[in-house]
């Protein structure tokens, strides 16, 4: 039995992740981790019975404390509890499925306590790749994707790793000519730039493949989210943003692929079932039955492929620009974004203004090439700053 910490229990990847370890079993809930659903989390804590679990809201916290006060279970709070249970000696595997930025520091505990690491938590990469990645060498620890775009693009490396599938892999031994990121192009594709400005979160929310917590949903529909993919496969496998290339591809059948340097082409394809990625990150590098829905070729007819439009998803657009620049610009376009969708989601600001929020903190900041984790977390603090007077 392998022991588990799974930090954000309680979200779309968390509570999926509990639901395939039941199916499958092989391993212990060691501890769990919420916000402040404390309800659900009480639920988790009576069927999976955890040693520990963390509640960062500290009220929370303690109220959690009184409910569960029959039960022998630690309630801790705050950072400080989640980085306790992310580097806690026992752990065999830490999944990340935080929401933002907040997941960096204990990403880290977890990786300089020698633990494997299951990332669903793409924005802790996007700030801090240029960290995290050497400490994964460094510490000999396996960073595998749950996102299903690099769980698609590590599935179709397989083979191409080194004999014991080591992790990460290096481009250049690889061969690989480029990395070809799908997106399904949300739920605003073709639209215009004029007729995003009255999308409203309920418009936004309404994804047409994926069943996922808020925040990613409206990054779908805004095209940010494929912006932080890019930044996270950079990271992930080691090749430059010029070698990954965003492909548009309406229905969510093909989740990536990889195009070598003598022109073959290996895609991953299913159903949009996100089950299959965490199922993958899990028990890799073991293939087991899934619950998700199997793709009938002959019911799905034809694949289609589009370009993106940058002049209407100016976020994806502002973000390969973020990439380009380099060191904490990046930890400004997504922390500029995270405030921004937090605006818009309590309609205090339109679905266009999360892009004039990200451009107006760009053109403010001045670079740091290589921020460290201090600098980053002073970055990501001007940005809110900065962000916040931008709204009334
Ligand atoms: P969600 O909103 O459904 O869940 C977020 C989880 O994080 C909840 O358990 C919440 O309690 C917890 N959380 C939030 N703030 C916290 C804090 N300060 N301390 C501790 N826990 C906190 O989000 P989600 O859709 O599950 O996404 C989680 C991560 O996975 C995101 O980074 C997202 O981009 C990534 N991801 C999600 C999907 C998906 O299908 N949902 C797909 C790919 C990647
Ligand atoms: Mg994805």
């Amino acid at each position: 039995m392998r022991k588990i910490c799974i930090l954000g229990s309680t979200g779309s990847i968390g509570t999926q992740t509990l639901d395939i370890i039941k199916r499958h079993g092989g391993f212990e809930v060691y501890s769990l981790a919420a916000g402040s659903n404390i309800d659900l989390l009480e639920k988790q804590i009576r069927e999976f019975e955890p040693r520990r679990v963390c509640v960062f809201d500290e009220e929370r916290a303690n109220e959690l404390k009184v409910r569960i006060a029959d039960t022998s279970v630690a309630v801790l709070a705050g950072m400080d509890g989640l980085i306790a249970l992310a580097s806690d000696p026992g752990n065999d595997l830490v999944v990340t499925a935080i929401v933002g930025m907040i997941g960096i520091r204990p990403t880290i505990a977890a990786i300089e306590a020698g633990c494997d690491v299951a990332l669903a938590n793409k924005e802790t990469l996007v700030a801090a790749g240029h960290i995290i990645m050497p400490l994964v060498a460094e510490k000999k620890v396996r960073l595998l994707p749950i996102d299903s775009e690099h769980s698609a693009i590590f599935q179709c490396l397989q083979g191409h790793n080194g004999p014991d599938g080591s992790y990460p892999v290096d481009a250049g031994r690889m061969e690989i000519d480029k990395i070809l990121l799908t997106a399904s192009g949300g739920p605003f594709r073709g639209m215009s730039y004029e007729e995003l400005k009255g999308k409203t979160a309920a418009d936004a929310l309404k994804h047409p493949n994926w069943s996922m917590g808020r925040k990613i949903t409206i990054d779908s529909a805004s095209m940010v989210n494929k912006a932080l993919e890019v930044m996270e496969a950079r990271w992930l496998f080691g090749v430059e943003p010029d070698n990954i290339e965003v492909v548009i591809q309406p229905r969510s059948i093909i989740h990536s692929a990889v195009q070598f340097r003598d022109g073959a082409i290996i895609a991953q394809m299913g159903c949009p079932d996100m089950r299959l990625p965490i199922q993958y990150a899990l028990y890799y590098p073991d293939r087991m039955e899934c619950p998700a829905e199997k793709l009938d070729l002959f019911e799905l007819a034809c694949i289609d492929f589009e370009r993106p439009d940058y002049n209407t998803f100016k976020g994806l657009a502002l973000g390969l620009e973020a990439i380009r620049t380099g060191g904490s610009m990046c930890t400004v376009f997504n922390a500029a974004n995270e405030y921004a969708v937090a605006r818009f989601l309590e309609g205090r600001i339109g679905f266009t203004g999360i892009y004039d929020i990200i451009e107006a903190c760009m053109r403010a900041h001045k670079n740091i090439a290589c921020p460290d984790l201090t600098e980053i977390l002073e970055t990501e603090a001007w940005a809110y700053e900065y962000a916040s007077k931008m709204v009334l």
